[in-house]
């Protein structure tokens, strides 16, 4: 990762090539603020610059919005570090035991992963997402005693290709009180050329015995017009939509992505809905059977959205017409006509059935039932229940 490729934050990274430019480099640092603002990827970018054999120096006229300096990443340190793959360069991060053993874990264990799931997100990740994509979800992750140790053990090795050892400990925050020990005494001796770059989200949640031991390096929200211009670049939406977006992600990328993501996603439901209500009026069981396969292409999680979708959605129109409540962001179909004439549909007489096939099928979406059949038994029951 070079300082380039972050979003915004300027002014940070020439505070922090200022000071690398200059020796004077702490041998622990704690980058903290959410994994939105970046504070992963300035890690990376940092420690990158830091070993990067031909950093690069430019001329320039506004301090606030343009690089100092940056690393050069073509040469072959850069070129692993923008791997995650130079072999002076370790990572520790939460992690727990895979669903289908017991066994104890520690970071080591997921590296491949980690590597592969960072690098798809440029850096840009949170911790969830990556607890789902490896499978553990449900389970809560922490950096462990067998972690600790690993650090010691990574400690003692020789530096193989560069000056600079580098530890990332990401979210370290989810450090487990029984490594805690023996993390702090490896902070406190610090060794000759390594360097910690802890990263967190909230530093409050830190013991304060290792807050005490690290320079910190805050990371503050992107600036909203960093995040336009990124948003402007990378996605096809217009300006306006660009802006709105940018306010309600307060200064986080990865909350901007996630809300074009559900918007997108809201847009298809709608379509799904429309399609699928108008067809249980006409009972048509040839266009009903396309719907079901459209839907059976989907993901289970998808599916269970969507049901989920469909559920708020049944109870707008019920709202609206019982007590003419509009909650005008749940009921917005894409379709004028709809919108207006659907609502009445749903009265006292069919909401509590309809909820009630609906909650009965999402439970046996979940207990992984043909979603072929658990569709088309549930468009036969929306349909006699809308002719109530
Ligand atoms: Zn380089």
């Amino acid at each position: 990762m070079q300082f380039k490729d972050i979003i915004g934050q300027r002014p940070l990274i020439n505070q922090l090539t200022r000071i690398i430019d200059s020796g004077r480099i702490s041998h622990a640092q704690l980058f903290f603020g959410k994994n939105g603002y970046g504070s992963f990827a300035l890690a990376l970018a940092y420690a990158q610059y830091l070993n990067c054999e031909n950093r690069e120096h430019y001329e320039i006229a506004d301090e606030s919005t343009q690089l100092r300096s940056d690393s050069c990443g073509t040469c072959p340190s850069c070129k692993k570090y923008q791997q995650l793959v130079h072999s002076d360069l370790h990572f520790i991060f939460p992690n727990t035991t895979v669903k289908s053993t017991d066994k104890d874990t520690s970071s080591k264990d997921y590296m491949a992963e980690f590597r592969s799931y960072m690098i798809e997100n440029n850096l840009y990740a949170r911790l969830e997402p990556f607890f789902e994509y490896l499978g553990v979800e449900k389970k809560q992750g922490y950096i462990n005693v067998r972690d600790a140790n690993e650090i010691i053990r990574i400690l003692s090795l020789k530096t193989y290709e560069s000056k600079y050892k580098v530890m990332i400990i990401w979210m370290i925050e989810k450090l487990n009180i029984s490594a805690a020990p023996k993390l702090l005494k490896i902070l406190e001796e610090p060794t000759e050329n390594t360097i910690f770059l802890l990263v967190s989200e909230n530093q409050e949640k830190i013991l304060s015995t290792i807050r005490s031991r690290v320079q910190m390096v805050p990371v503050k929200k992107i600036k909203d017009h960093d995040i336009e211009q990124f948003l402007a670049t990378h996605q096809s939406m217009d300006n306006y939509q660009i802006e709105k977006i940018a306010q309600a992600a307060e200064g986080d990328i990865i909350e901007a992505l996630n809300i074009i993501e559900q918007k997108e996603q809201d847009i298809l439901f709608a379509e799904l809905f429309v399609t699928w209500t108008r067809q249980l009026f006409k009972l048509q069981m040839h266009s009903l059977s396309q719907w079901v396969d459209r839907i059976h292409t989907m993901g289970r999680e998808q599916q269970k959205q969507f049901l989920l979708y469909a559920l708020s959605s049944f109870r707008a129109c019920f709202l609206k017409t019982i007590a003419g409540v509009t909650l005008s962001y749940q009921l917005d179909f894409g379709d004028e006509k709809f919108n207006n004439a659907f609502p009445n549909m749903i009265t006292e007489k069919n909401i509590e059935g309809i909820e009630n096939v609906i909650n009965k099928t999402i439970y046996t979406i979940e207990r992984n039932a043909f979603s072929k059949i658990a569709f088309m038994d549930l468009s036969f029951s929306i349909s006699k229940l809308l002719k109530k």
